[in-house]
C-alpha cells in the first residue's frame, strides 16, 4: 500500500487504523500541509516507509525543467532528513513517470528521459503503481475504493496500490480494505530501494486510445475467478461477477489513464 500527497489532515487517523490492524505501508510525502509534516516522524517510528514525492506538488513547477525539478526534489528531501534523520532512497514522480503528465507543463518534451537516469544515478529507485482505485480523481465512495483495491489486487501476485492519505474517503475505506485483505491472507510490505517495483513505459501516448478500445473488448472474454477459491464465477447476471469485471476494466483503464487524471486533479 502506498499513500501519496500527505501528510495531511487525515493522516493521523490513517496511522491509527494501520496500527490497529498491524499493517505497514509506504508514504510518498509532500510539504503541501506543513502543519502535519511532523507526522512523518510517527510514520517512521511505527515501521512505515517514507519516500520522496514532491515539495510543492505543483506539476508546472516540478516539470518546468531539470533545475526546477531538482529544486523541488531537494527541498522535500532535506525536510524529510531534518525530520527523521534518514536519507531516504525511494521516490515517486508526481503523476507517475509517464510522459503524458509532465509534457503538458514542461518546456522539454524529453525531460522524463533525462530525469529517470539522473535520479537512478543519484541512488534512488522510483515506484509507479499497478493498482489505482481513483481515490484522488472522481471516485469518492469508500465502498467503491475498497471494492476496487481488493479486486484489483486479486489480479496478480504483487501489487503496488496508489492511494492518497489526503482523501477523507480513502481513510474511511481502509478498515474495509484491511479486514478483507487480511482475511484473504495478503502480506503487506513496505517499499525499500530493492523492493519489487512498477515502472510505466514512456512514449505510450499514441497507443492509449487504441489500448483502451482493445481492453474494453477483451475483458468480456476474461474468466473471472473467486480470489480465495479460484472457482470461476458465473457470468449470468451475477452481481459479484459484474463487480469483478468492473474492477478488471477499471484497473486496466486506470493504468492507462491514471496519469492523466492525477495530472488534472492537481490543478
Ligand atoms: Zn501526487
Amino acid at each position: 500500500l502506498t499513500f501519496d500527497d500527505g501528510p495531511g489532515p487525515y493522516t493521523e487517523e490513517l496511522l491509527d487504523i494501520l496500527k490497529e490492524y498491524d499493517v505497514r505501508a509506504t508514504f510518498f510525502v509532500t510539504y503541501q500541509f506543513p502543519e502535519y509534516f511532523y507526522l512523518i516522524k510517527r510514520m517512521y517510528k511505527e515501521g512505515h516507509s517514507v519516500g520522496i514525492h514532491t515539495y510543492s506538488h505543483r506539476y508546472g513547477r516540478c516539470y518546468r525543467d531539470s533545475a526546477s525539478f531538482f529544486k523541488d526534489f531537494n527541498r522535500i528531501k532535506r525536510l524529510i532528513y531534518d525530520e527523521i534523520g534518514v536519507d531516504v532512497k525511494i521516490y515517486r514522480f508526481p503523476g507517475g513517470s509517464s510522459n503524458i503528465v509532465y509534457r503538458k507543463c514542461s518546456k522539454d518534451g524529453e525531460l522524463m528521459k533525462k530525469l529517470i537516469p539522473s535520479i537512478r544515478n543519484m541512488g534512488y529507485q522510483y515506484f509507479d503503481w499497478n493498482v489505482c482505485p481513483g481515490d484522488a480523481m472522481d471516485v469518492t465512495k469508500s465502498k467503491t475504493i475498497a471494492c476496487s483495491v481488493v479486486s484489483e489486487c486479486g489480479l496478480r501476485n504483487k501489487s503496488i496500490v496508489l492511494l492518497h492519505d489526503t482523501q477523507k474517503h480513502t481513510v474511511k475505506a481502509m478498515k474495509d480494505i484491511l479486514s478483507q485483505m487480511l482475511e484473504q491472507k495478503y502480506k503487506f510490505r513496505t517499499l525499500k530501494k530493492e523492493s519489487y517495483t512498477v515502472h510505466f513505459k514512456l512514449d505510450t501516448t499514441k497507443k492509449i486510445k487504441q489500448n483502451i478500445d482493445t481492453i474494453q473488448k477483451d475483458t468480456t472474454s476474461i474468466v473471472i475467478t473467486d480470489s480465495t477459491s479460484n472457482v470461476p464465477i458465473k457470468k449470468d447476471n451475477d452481481s459479484l461477477y459484474r463487480a469483478k469485471i468492473q474492477g478488471v476494466q477499471q484497473t486496466l483503464f486506470q493504468q492507462l489513464t491514471s496519469s492523466f487524471a492525477h495530472f488534472f486533479e492537481s490543478f
